[in-house]
């Protein structure tokens, strides 16, 4: 336990009647890139919305830094430092760049702050810098994801959760998406990073679990699971 700041332990979650997570345990260590990877409905979603405080908690236990999640309502969460990116990214698309990146430092803490972290924010995205007048919606889906991904830094978060940011990207902006997360990273911003994409999010994951239908199937370091033929068949298209 190096140093530990998310820990979910036995975690199950359900809609109505239905289970979508059995016993889910997954840790996060501070200032690490943490993979969630596996099939469509696998349950990568719920369990990234449950740690959010999205979604109610049925049994199990959600702590970040020590301190309980499962309980908080979202926002409160959010506070304690966590900021999710979600599938679809949650734009606001009519108000401008600078508005949306505005809105990321909700924050008192981070509003104080605020010329810093847009300083930040727009050397790591010049483009946005370039863009900031322009409304969110015109953006391209690359631009729009990265805007999505500029606002969640600019509380400054202890961790920071990405929902498939690479989904619906052409390649080369795949490639750029995962190069700066690996920025980030390097930067010493923890991430929890769900993603279809699984051999590039195994090699930029200093660890990664795979979901199978709602259960931990198998854990390692990114380089463990790139390595291992039964992911290379399950998932990797490798025969
Ligand atoms: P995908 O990559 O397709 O988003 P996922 O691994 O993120 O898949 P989840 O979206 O977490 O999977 O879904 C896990 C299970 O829970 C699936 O069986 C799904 O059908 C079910 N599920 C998800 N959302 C709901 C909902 N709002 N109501 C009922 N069942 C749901």
């Amino acid at each position: 336990m190096a140093n530990r700041l998310l820990e979910v332990s036995d975690l199950e979650v359900a809609y109505g009647d239905v289970r979508a997570l059995w016993g889910v345990s997954i840790h996060v260590e501070a200032g690490s890139v943490v993979a969630i990877v596996g099939a469509n409905g696998a349950g990568k979603t719920t369990l990234l919305r449950a740690i959010s405080g999205l979604l109610p908690v049925r049994r199990g236990t959600i702590a970040l830094g020590g301190a309980s999640l499962a309980g908080p309502a979202p926002e409160a969460i959010a506070r304690m430092g966590i900021a999710h990116v979600p599938e679809g990214r949650g734009l606001f698309r009519q108000m401008t760049v600078l508005e949306n990146l505005e809105l990321g430092a909700f924050q008192p803490k981070a509003r104080a702050n605020m010329r810093q972290a847009l300083d930040k924010a727009y050397a790591l995205f010049p483009r946005l810098k370039e863009r900031a007048g322009q409304k969110a919606g015109s953006l391209s889906g690359g631009e729009q994801q990265m805007l999505a991904i500029a606002r969640a830094t600019m509380s400054d978060p202890k961790l920071l959760i990405l929902d498939e940011p690479s989904i619906g990207l052409s390649p080369l902006v795949v490639q750029q998406m995962f190069s700066l997360i690996e920025t980030l990273h390097r930067q010493g911003v923890t991430i929890l990073l769900v993603e279809q994409n699984i051999h590039q999010a195994l090699k930029i994951a200093d660890y990664a679990f795979v979901l199978k239908t709602g259960e931990i199937a198998m854990q390692g370091t990114g380089a463990e699971l790139i390595a291992d033929p039964e992911i290379q068949k399950a998932y990797m298209g490798v025969l």
